[in-house]
């Protein structure tokens, strides 16, 4: 039987290439979005995916979400935390509401996506949960202090999660990805774009599938013994990080 795979802000940009990918890989695809409904229905048409709106920051949307999937396509075998969100800006200027939102979206969803789902992976004796950070939850990046911040925790969520669930049959992994052509980043000031690439020694932004594949690898039965660890994508770094 096809294993299930449940991906949050899977209908596009690094998302849409997990769900994609892991559709190819054979399994049965859920993808969540937040309110693009047009961008997520042709993707739900060209790909032949199922699609689910909620907010990923909000726990009982995701309680009745979650109950949803698992009433239409089946029980979540594997959990992707894709989801995020940037509100960029020096921290002298940030209001807490820009904080709030970066929190909601990109660290209460460890929890309010994970919880529902982590008794059933126990009970089953299977579960793959991965969560995208951020090199700059690594590092730190100037101007992102809100998306630092939650992107660390997702480190921190990952590796006490994996501790837990060991003995379960369920792996907890994150994979830190470097710049990315998506909407994200595009969406950053195209001098500033210039510049980040001028710091990647090949060249070029990485692409949405060079993620996905990895998500692949750590979502199948042969990943079982890789648990807790950041999976780093980027290709090198010319600064001492
Ligand atoms: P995009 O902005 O291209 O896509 C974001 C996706 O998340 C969309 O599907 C969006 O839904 C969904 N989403 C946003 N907020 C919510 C919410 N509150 N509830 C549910 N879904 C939500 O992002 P990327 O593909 O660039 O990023 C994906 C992940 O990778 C993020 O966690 C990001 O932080 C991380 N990352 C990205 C990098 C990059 O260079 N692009 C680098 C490092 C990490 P909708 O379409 O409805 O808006």
């Amino acid at each position: 039987m096809a294993r299930v795979a449940l991906v949050t802000g899977g209908t596009r940009g690094i998302g849409e290439a997990i769900s994609i990918a892991l559709k190819n890989a054979g399994y049965k695809v859920a993808a969540t979005y937040a309110g693009n409904d047009e961008k997520a229905n042709a993707f739900k048409d060209q790909h032949g995916i199922a699609v689910f709106k909620w907010d990923v920051g909000d726990p009982q949307s995701c309680a009745d979400g979650i109950a949803k999937v698992e009433a239409e396509v089946g029980p979540v075998d594997v959990l992707v935390n894709n989801a995020g969100i940037t509100r960029d800006g020096m921290f002298h200027k940030a209001t807490f509401e820009q904080w709030r939102e970066v929190m909601s979206t990109n660290l209460d969803s460890m929890f309010t996506m994970t919880r529902p789902v982590i008794d059933g992976m126990r009970e089953r004796g299977f579960g793959r949960i991965i969560n995208i950070t951020s090199i700059n939850g690594q590092k730190g990046q100037m101007g992102q202090a809100n998306y630092s911040a939650a992107k660390a925790g997702v480190i921190g969520f990952t590796k006490a999660l994996a501790q837990e669930n060991a003995k379960k049959g369920v792996t907890v992994n994150a994979i830190a990805p470097g710049y990315i052509a998506t909407e994200m980043v595009m969406a950053v000031p195209e001098k500033v774009r210039e510049s980040i690439i001028a710091t990647i020694p090949v060249g070029r932004l990485g692409e949405s599938d060079e993620i996905a594949e990895a998500v692949v690898y750590l979502a199948s039965e042969k990943a079982g013994f890789v648990t807790g660890s950041t999976l780093t994508i980027k290709a090198a770094s010319t600064s001492p990080e």
